[in-house]
């Protein structure tokens, strides 16, 4: 008799699940990024005890169609790449087919979801319970998406008790929706937190405007835009007059194609482009949205798709450095886009 078996699709998307789904703010992660995707112009989150109770997310994007909700929680089952091809060349945020089956493994999860189209005559409602469908049917139709994850964790207790305090919890939240909200100005996200609101930006597409959603009028108003490009990539973005810093790196969002991502060498190119303008210790509060071919791009690094492999890196920081460098050279103050705040 054959020593190996092969798992469950439950069993695996558990496995996949203690990966993808680290606390409650990867959860919060991966839906509002399938939102993005669904090119949602609202969103909205709402959380219950730092997301361990509830978090549920609502957009007005595009929508699931009747036939596809419950192929949705299969695992490697996306309608964003097709080969692999389109592998190389990703511009949606997710591509892997793995979030909806992790969270719906380890959660109680709800989606009433709807898409415009004449040819649905309803919405539906999906539940299922650890991963396992208990509810698919037809449903009001109201254009758009909500999921609602409740009980995160409940059936993998080494999880839930490796979550910290609620507070840290939901700073991690917290955290995740301002870097989306700075990567998408033309979203407008709300989050609603045990029932009070926490956080709004406008959705104007402007991004000095999303800064104020996020950091508050002003400090935005003394961040100075930032513009360079060569034949690879275009950058843009704001980064903080010298006389506004703080004392770590986390005001510093690196965007790449619209995805939050983590990079030692950019976040040191930012902080170089300062020269010996900011004291040893102090850092700035930077959005560098950085603009490449998705051929030069790697995300296919780690399941969370916050690490990337940039070709020409070298290039791109002398190019950041030297942008930062220019813009505070001559610097102009109170930009237009924030006068009538
Ligand atoms: P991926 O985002 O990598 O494709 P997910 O497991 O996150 O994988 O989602 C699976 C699929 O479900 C997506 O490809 C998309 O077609 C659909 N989907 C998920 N969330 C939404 C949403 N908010 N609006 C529309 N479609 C969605
Ligand atoms: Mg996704």
């Amino acid at each position: 008799m054959s020593k190996i078996i092969e798992l469950s699709d439950n069993l695996a998307n558990k496995i996949a699940a203690g990966e993808v789904i680290e606390r409650p703010a990867s959860v919060v992660k991966e839906l509002l990024e399938n939102a993005i995707d669904a090119k949602a112009s609202q969103i909205t989150v709402k959380i219950e005890e730092a997301g361990l109770k509830t978090i549920e997310i609502i957009d007005n994007g595009e929508g699931i169609a009747p036939e596809d909700v419950a192929l949705a929680l299969k695992r490697h089952a996306t309608s964003k790449i097709k080969d692999v091809d389109e592998l190389f060349r990703i511009r949606t945020l997710g591509f892997r087919g793995e979030a909806l089956p992790s969270i719906a493994s380890v959660s109680e999860l709800t989606i009433n979801t709807a898409r415009s189209q004449t040819a649905d005559v309803s919405g539906t409602h999906l539940v299922a319970k650890g991963g396992d469908i208990t509810q698919n049917e037809p449903a009001p139709k109201r254009v758009g998406t909500q999921v609602k994850v409740e009980n995160l964790f409940y059936n993998t207790p080494a999880r839930l008790k490796y979550i910290k305090s609620l507070q840290a919890e939901l700073a991690h939240i917290t955290d995740i929706i301002n870097r989306l909200s700075l990567a998408h100005p033309e979203v407008a996200f709300t989050l609603v937190n045990d029932g009070r609101d926490m956080m709004k930006t406008a959705g104007t597409g402007d991004l000095q405007q999303a800064i104020a959603g996020v950091y508050g009028i002003s400090t935005a108003k003394k961040m100075v835009e930032i513009s360079s490009a060569d034949l690879d990539f275009d950058v843009t973005g704001y980064v903080s007059l010298p006389e506004l810093t703080r004392a770590n790196r986390n005001y510093i969002t690196v965007l790449l194609n619209g995805r939050y991502i983590k990079n030692f060498l950019i976040n040191r190119a930012i902080v170089d482009g300062y020269g010996s303008k900011l004291m040893v210790g102090r850092f700035p509060i930077a959005v560098i949205d950085i603009k490449i071919d998705p051929f030069l791009a790697d995300v296919n690094v780690h399941p969370t798709k916050q690490e990337v492999r940039i070709s020409k890196e070298g290039e791109l920081m002398n190019l950041i450095k030297t942008a930062i460098r220019a813009a505070l050279s001559d610097e102009v103050l109170i930009p237009d886009a924030l006068e009538n705040l």
